[in-house]
């Protein structure tokens, strides 16, 4: 703990105890980007824990013992788990996706193929194709499955399903 601000530490500590919750053992259990992914919106998050309100990737805490959530910063994340090396592990290898889906955006692109497209990344290949059941969707093929749901909605874009077929291709 000896790289984080003892002020910003007991802060954090004494909001827990405040309104009763665990001080320790709370785990991530998502993460976003608060600017979503337009990158020129301006759009930031506030830290559930210290207020800072310029959270750019937001580390979501749940703990057992506690009914809700808190969507933090890095530091108020690392604090919670007891573990700040992780949490800037975690928003590193975020940005890093980031800054690599950004390239792969701009230099791939849906290729017809038969009868729908096809893309190719580092030997492997997706196809999308309009979806037979769903008039007006797209189905997306990789590793011989079929996916249709991204993000908890129907893939209504060739944009959209360019960014799935980048999360397909990393998984
Ligand atoms: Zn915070």
């Amino acid at each position: 703990m000896d790289r984080i601000n003892k002020k910003h530490w007991g802060a954090c500590m004494n909001k827990l105890k405040e309104i009763g919750a665990p001080l320790y053992g709370w785990k991530c259990i998502d993460m976003f980007d608060a600017k979503g992914d337009e990158e020129d919106e301006l759009s930031y998050a506030t830290c559930d824990l210290c207020g800072n309100t310029n959270v750019r990737f937001v580390h979501v805490m749940k703990h057992d013992q506690w009914p809700e959530v808190f969507e933090v910063g890095c530091v108020c994340a690392g604090i919670m788990e007891g573990n700040i090396d992780a949490a800037r592990d975690r928003e590193r290898s975020m940005k890093n996706k980031k800054s690599r889906l950004k390239r792969f955006m701009t230099t791939h692109t849906w290729m017809p193929y038969k009868s729908g497209y096809r893309v190719d990344y580092k030997g492997k290949h997706a196809y999308l194709f309009k979806d037979f059941y769903n008039p007006g969707c797209f189905c997306l093929s990789y590793g011989r499955k079929y996916f249709r749901i991204y993000n908890g909605a129907r893939v209504m874009d060739m944009n959209t399903a360019l960014v799935y077929a980048f999360e397909l291709f990393n998984s």
